[in-house]
């Protein structure tokens, strides 16, 4: 079989990381978590105050510290699974919050940062076996991927997972709150006038409301197969 690059990109909390990281592991390939790395950037200017009273993000002031910032994973020891780090630091808990979740879309729509993350992303999939998420892997850090997956779910069935998954790792928050943010979140990658989140044409679509995790990875098995071997 010949190693490929896999893009799967798709709307929020739809499970992407969840199918990426474990199509990943079974076939042995890298695995990069693109949100983790726009979540990093978003984390670093809430801590260095660079939003505005209203929300908005003082671009300015971004730009001059986007040098500063480092972004890297590396491998957990104990349990496997990668982890981001932001100027040496893990943060893989503190990028998960609503908070961060709150403040991203604005963040990610932001050109400088887009070229800087983009440019990164390209470099880490460079000698391919790679499996990549994110809003625009398929349309614009690699268009030429071998195999592209768009994935969808309802957004209520997303908010109900994502509340789940918080529940979880015992960082409780409101549903309605989280599915308030899954739809402007939704509207906000859609919109945006750089790299808007779509479906690339060549992209297959996959909508797992009502899949389980085993059927959602054996259906993905075969694509990766059918692609890697054609
Ligand atoms: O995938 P995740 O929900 O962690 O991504 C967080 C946010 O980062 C998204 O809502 C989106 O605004 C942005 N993002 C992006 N492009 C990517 C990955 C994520 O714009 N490739």
């Amino acid at each position: 079989m010949k190693r490929i690059t896999i893009a799967i990109d798709g709307h929020s909390s739809c499970g992407k990381s969840t199918m990426a990281k474990k199509l990943a592991k079974e076939i042995g390939y890298i695995y990069v978590d693109t949100g983790a790395m726009y979540r990093a950037v978003t984390l670093y200017a809430l801590r260095h105050q660079l939003f505005n009273d209203d929300g908005t993000v003082n671009k300015p002031l971004l730009k001059d510290h986007m040098n500063n910032i480092h972004i890297t994973f590396r491998l957990n020891e104990e349990n496997l699974q990668p982890e981001t780090y932001l100027n040496q630091e893990c943060v893989e808990k503190e990028i998960r919050t609503l908070e961060v979740s709150n403040h991203v879309s604005p963040i990610a729509a932001i050109d400088f940062v887009r070229e800087a993350l983009v440019r990164q992303q390209q470099q880490m999939g460079r000698e391919k076996g790679v499996v990549m998420d994110g809003r625009d892997i398929g349309t614009v850090v690699f268009p030429n991927a071998e195999l592209k997956i768009f994935v969808t779910a309802s957004a209520e069935i997303r908010a109900r997972r994502r509340f789940k998954e918080l529940e979880e790792k015992g960082m409780p928050a409101d549903y309605n709150d989280i599915l308030k943010n899954v739809q402007e979140r939704d509207y906000i990658d859609s919109h945006r006038s750089v790299s808007p989140l779509r479906k690339a044409d060549d992209a297959i679509e996959l909508d797992n409301s009502h899949l389980t995790i085993e059927q959602q990875q054996q259906w993905l098995l075969e694509q990766y197969r059918k692609a890697a071997t054609e």
